[in-house]
């Protein structure tokens, strides 16, 4: 025993060896600490940095409404839940948060998750077991990875966006339940799944579509309920339906959306519902004052729309990697990782704040600058930004 334990690896110095590791392949991560946010502008040290990579793509996270709301409700009820949503913790917040996303998303009923994260673990290990099978889009979100993988079932990722790698995967379920699981605009690429496409596929192998809509809710569709509404999919064909408060609606949070008897029994059985503190009910009366005006404030939805456009049109004109997307999220494909952090830091030089993503988060060999924009921008901005993005020795297309 004593022998064997004196051989036995410290976890903590097996952990610094692979940072190590990391270190040396150049991929380690760096925590940047904000002390002061103002719109896009980010005071970071002594230096003030335009943004290009926040996920508030309405702009909504310094919203005087929204900050109005949870002051009120703060002041009310104070900061914390005090408790899990099964105990004491579920708020009059929190339930007219749940009835306000049911009704936009065009779902029966809706359930707070504290993050995505958790709604997409509590979704997925509640629904599948060992003998399941779980499909799902290579370039899916890390979190519907791993709630596959907690969940026990079996778990084929198809290359992405590949609708026959998709069917063959299902079909090779046999008996065994099945569930498709898709990002409904992809996090790192910014495209939109096949999502027609995904819903008729499922229905024809009998198997359940979830789409994660984190970066689509308050974006896409007719009032911004997101990519699955603006396809017209219903409940009956998208019965998962995840999105988070954290992204165009400018909060922190997730939900999701379904049949009634979806929601009645994530309640029952979600372990990431149940055991844990209900978020406070001042941010549910926020995320609410959020989705208000995510619905009716069509200008930001259209503003943006423009911003995107025009920076589309100024990159192809420098001839720069752009990705096919259409969404707030305008990756440029650089290739190896050193490249897409000398870009970031050339760019940070010039004032402008763009996030390089690099290996694990990404394939080997697809780093990129991940550039977000937001109706919180201006025509200005972009411009400044392609200004810089033309200063650099990045690899053209067509000069
Ligand atoms: C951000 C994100 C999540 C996680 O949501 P959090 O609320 O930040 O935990 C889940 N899925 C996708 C596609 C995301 O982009």
């Amino acid at each position: 025993m004593a022998v064997a334990a004196a051989t036995r690896p410290d976890l903590i110095d097996r952990l610094a060896a692979q940072t190590a590791v990391r270190e040396s392949d150049q991929l380690l991560r760096r925590l940047r600490t904000i002390e002061h946010a103002d719109g896009p502008w980010l005071q970071i040290g002594d230096q003030r940095l335009l943004s290009f990579c926040s996920n508030d793509y309405l702009g909504l996270a310094q919203h005087p409404q929204l900050v109005a709301a949870l002051k009120r409700v703060a002041s009310d009820e104070g900061v914390g839940s005090t408790s899990a949503h099964l105990i004491c913790g579920h708020r009059a917040e929190h339930a007219e948060l749940e009835e306000a996303l049911a009704l936009w998303t065009g779902r029966d009923r809706a359930l707070l998750f504290s993050t995505g994260y958790m709604a997409n673990l509590g979704v997925l290990q509640t629904l599948l077991a060992k003998g399941d099978m779980c499909v799902q889009d290579k370039l899916n979100h890390a979190c519907l990875l791993d709630g596959a993988r907690l969940s026990g079932a079996a778990l084929k990722r198809y290359p992405h966006a590949d609708l026959a790698a998709a069917a063959r995967q299902l079909a090779s379920a046999g008996d065994a339940a099945a569930l498709l699981a898709t990002d409904g605009v992809f996090s790192m690429d910014g495209d939109v799944a096949p999502l027609r496409e995904l819903a008729a596929l499922c229905r024809r192998e009998h198997s359940t579509l979830m789409v994660d809509d984190a970066h689509g809710l308050g974006v896409s569709g007719e009032h911004g309920a997101g990519s699955v509404l603006a396809v017209g999919l219903s409940q009956h064909e998208v019965p998962l339906l995840m999105a988070t408060l954290g992204k165009a609606l400018g909060c922190s949070g997730a939900f999701v959306a379904g049949p009634a008897a979806l929601i009645e029994g994530l309640i029952q059985f979600a372990r990431p519902y149940i055991y844990t503190t209900a978020m406070p009910p001042a941010l549910a009366a926020a995320a609410l004052a959020a989705v208000q005006l995510a619905q009716s404030e069509t200008w930001r939805r259209d503003k943006l729309s423009a911003l995107i456009a025009r920076f589309r049109r100024g990159a192809t004109e420098l001839g720069l990697p752009l990705m096919a997307s259409t969404s707030a999220i305008q990756p440029l494909l650089l290739g190896q990782a050193e490249t897409a952090l000398a870009a970031t830091q050339a760019l940070q030089v010039q004032g402008l704040l763009v996030s390089a993503i690099r290996p694990p988060t990404v394939p080997a060999g697809q780093s990129r600058l991940r550039i977000t924009l937001s109706a919180a921008h201006e025509e200005a901005h972009v411009d400044r930004l392609l200004a810089a993005l033309e200063s650099l020795p990045l690899s053209r297309t067509d000069s």
